[in-house]
């Protein structure tokens, strides 16, 4: 007895070698396989008799084979397997490509299914390649046994070498023994309200659907399903911070007017509003939780830095977590730069080499031992700690913690908040929990952040400030690679500096980075430019005149380091880096990113490259190469020519390419299926509304435990950052 916990090992039919394949694939138990999707489906299911079939039409016909045989084509290249089938109306020639096992499968006097194209050679009709299925000789058939033509049939992603044609062989058999036993995971109200498919019928119909509308319905059903679990957890998250406490800070009017009147040029008016909405969620008892979003350059290292210094000056502290230490140490520098005039304890606590910067000697930074340094935070003598992660760990404590910036983390919970607090003095009064400020300069397109981020209030720095010129972004082609060199000269003749971005990190596989790739299977593996040749090549062969340097995640922190500050330093002309330069980095003096196989990076993130450049008066240029000339690549290239918002960037990305790949979702673990979805923003209202009534008549869930478990699932998930 087959039911949906059954291990792949007790599916008759799955032997030792498939299921090796279906476990890399994840897929482990009877529930992991029926809820293995197809991607599309071909549809076969226009049934003809042979005397009527018309070039080029795709169609199913009924016959028994004449004759079958194999032989070779004239080059002897190619095998084809030909046979001659006929009906009550006629004959035709089939023909398959490639195919000589197919002879020992079909033999002379078999009735058999055929869906396929028709072709032309000579005056010939002939059917190329269809998909086969053979029935017993009786002539007694029911149509709805067809599993692989005849009909509308599944077509599963391609992967590990599992056709779909297995998958529709092993998934029909296993569907007919548990279509009573799998339980509905939807609560029946909201079922009925939306007229969805039962879950039965809706894994039925996903896999072998009767018509493309169901198809669609049962499609339809799993995405609400997704989005309706997503909103459900985020809408938990949001009421369960709104019942705790924070410490309310009320805005220190002259303080911030004198900050701002010190700072070394005028505030944007986008800066100054989104200031002013975060000061104002700070007056609140109840914890802020907020994302400022603002792209690459818009200044939101100062507006957090406006907000953390209302909340310092009434005593109390701020943690202020970067993705990494070369940021954390850029924030560290330019937050104590800021600071310059108002008596700020900074303290920066990274991987090896923790500093102090402090307010009574406004000069230099000092280094500090990390004893000395995690005293400081406890007993408040630190008034804002800059950090990667290591800010969360156990042993950090501070002693009066009140506000959490965040600069490019997206996820961060209630837990985290709450462990920054632990055992600190706050825990002897009542509980209260930091205001959060996230940043970020991933745009997230409307639909995503209203999905996932509906927990978060959310701000906007639309307005880059005055001076900046846009940089001017074009696709070069290989024949023009050695006046993109040349031209890299004269920027660096002229005191400039370049970077240089490469996929990978070596040449081989395993090495890339992280699992870029939106378009990997337009670009050959082979050609895809690492970082370790190309820096060979730019140092050896094309500018042996100038200092080049190489930066990639497979540095030591410190190797990372010391190049980063060469390269601030313009001690390196020409920087040769994968992807770790992506986020934040600032070297104003760089006027040329030039960007090797750009189709490998997705819109988002070659717009954040593009911010690399272009961060001071000089004229910056963003170079893009590749060797990819699908229609796809060139769409998304263009965009990013064509625009240098990257919010709508962001948008053409989820719809250019898709489900699946967005710039960063990988991040935020969003499945698949559900980013498809986000497209229809009907269905995310839906599943938003609904979420809401369920919630408004049970907020814990008491009577949905499937519903409990699930959205646990996922809040685990999400926030293992
Ligand atoms: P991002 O939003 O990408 O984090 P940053 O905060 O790093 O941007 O700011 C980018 C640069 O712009 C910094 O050198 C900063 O000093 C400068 N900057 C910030 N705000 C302004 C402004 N209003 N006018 C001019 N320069 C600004
Ligand atoms: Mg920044």
């Amino acid at each position: 007895m087959i039911s949906l916990a059954t291990p792949i090992e007790k599916v008759p039919g799955i032997g030792a070698f498939f299921q090796r394949k279906l476990k890399k694939l994840g897929i482990k138990t009877v529930r992991d396989l029926v809820f293995h999707f197809p991607r599309r489906y071909e549809d076969f299911s226009n049934f003809i008799p042979i005397r009527t079939v018309k070039l080029n039409e795709v169609c199913t016909i009924k016959g028994k084979i004449i004759e079958i045989k194999n032989r070779r084509t004239w080059k002897k290249k190619m095998s084809l397997t030909e046979a001659l089938v006929q009906d009550e109306t006629g004959a035709i020639k089939v023909v398959w490509f490639n195919r000589p096992y197919l002879t020992k499968v079909l033999k002379k006097g078999d009735i058999v299914f055929l869906s396929g194209k028709i072709a032309i050679r000579g005056n010939g009709l002939y059917l190329s390649n269809p998909a086969y299925e053979k029935i017993s000789k009786n002539n007694e058939f029911d149509l709805s046994k067809l599993s692989h033509t005849g009909r509308l049939v599944p077509v599963y992603p391609e992967t590990e070498g599992l056709s779909s044609r297995w998958l529709r062989y092993i998934l029909k058999p296993v569907l007919s023994a548990i279509k009573n036993k799998i339980p509905e995971t939807l609560p029946e109200e909201i079922i009925k309200k939306n007229n969805f498919l039962p879950i039965q019928e809706a894994i039925w119909q996903i896999h072998f659907p009767d018509s493309e509308k169901l198809a669609k319905e049962a499609q339809k059903r799993f995405s609400f399903e997704e989005l309706f679990l997503i909103e459900l957890y985020v809408l938990r998250a949001r009421a369960q911070l709104s019942a705790e406490k924070a410490i309310p800070f009320p805005i220190n009017v002259d303080l911030i007017k004198k900050f701002v009147a010190s700072l070394p040029f005028k505030l944007t008016n986008a800066q100054k509003k989104c200031a002013w909405r975060i000061l104002k969620d700070l007056e609140k008892p109840k914890p802020m939780n907020r994302l400022l979003e603002g792209d690459v350059g818009s200044g939101k290292t100062v507006v957090a830095a406006i907000c953390a210094l209302n909340v310092i000056k009434q005593n109390y502290q701020v943690a202020f977590m970067a993705p990494t230490e070369i940021l954390a140490k850029q924030h560290f520098q330019e937050i104590a730069k800021l600071y310059r005039n108002f008596k700020v304890n900074i303290g920066l606590l990274t991987g090896k080499q923790d500093q102090f910067y402090s307010k009574k000697l406004p000069n230099e930074p000092v280094e500090i031992s990390r004893k000395k340094l995690l005293e400081k935070t406890l007993n408040s003598e630190i008034d804002i700690l800059i950090g990667t992660h290591a800010l969360i760990q156990d042993k950090v404590k501070f002693g009066k913690l009140a506000l959490v910036i965040l600069d490019e983390q997206h996820r961060f919970g209630v837990e985290q908040r709450a462990k920054l607090l632990k055992e600190s003095k706050t825990k002897k009064q009542e509980r209260v929990i930091p205001h959060l400020l996230s940043m970020t300069a991933t745009p997230i397109p409307r639909t995503l952040a209203l999905t996932i981020y509906g927990d978060l209030d959310i701000s906007i720095l639309d307005e880059l400030p005055k001076g900046r010129k846009k940089v001017i972004t074009k696709l070069i082609k290989p024949e023009e690679r050695k006046k993109a060199y040349d031209f890299i000269r004269k920027e660096i003749k002229k005191g400039r500096q370049a970077f240089v971005i490469c996929p990978r990190i070596e040449s081989k596989e395993n090495t890339l980075e992280e699992e870029t790739s939106p378009d990997s299977e337009n670009s050959s593996d082979l050609k895809i430019k690492a970082v370790k040749e190309e820096y060979k090549k730019l140092s050896k062969e094309i500018f042996p005149d100038l200092r080049i340097g190489m930066l990639h995640g497979k540095l030591s922190t410190k190797e990372k380091e010391k190049i980063m500050k060469k390269f601030k330093n313009r001690e390196i002309d020409i920087l040769v880096s994968t992807s770790v330069v992506e986020v934040g980095i600032d070297v104003p003096n760089a006027t040329v990113m030039m960007i090797e196989g750009a189709e490998r990076f997705g819109l988002a993130q070659l717009h954040q490259f593009r911010g690399r450049v272009g961060r001071s008066n000089y004229q910056s240029y963003c170079f893009l190469f590749t060797n990819s000339d699908s229609k796809k690549t060139y769409q998304r290239l263009s965009a990013l020519i064509s625009s240098e918002d990257g919010f709508s960037l962001a948008e053409k990305d989820l719809e250019i390419r898709g489900p699946g790949d967005f710039a960063g979702t990988r991040q935020w673990g969003i499945p698949d299926l559900m980013m498809s979805s986000l497209k229809d923003m009907k269905l995310v209202e839906k599943a938003r509304e609904s979420a809401k009534e369920i919630l408004l008549q049970d907020p814990y869930l008491k009577n949905y435990p499937y519903l409990r478990k699930k959205i646990k699932e996922f809040g685990a998930r999400i926030h293992l950052e």
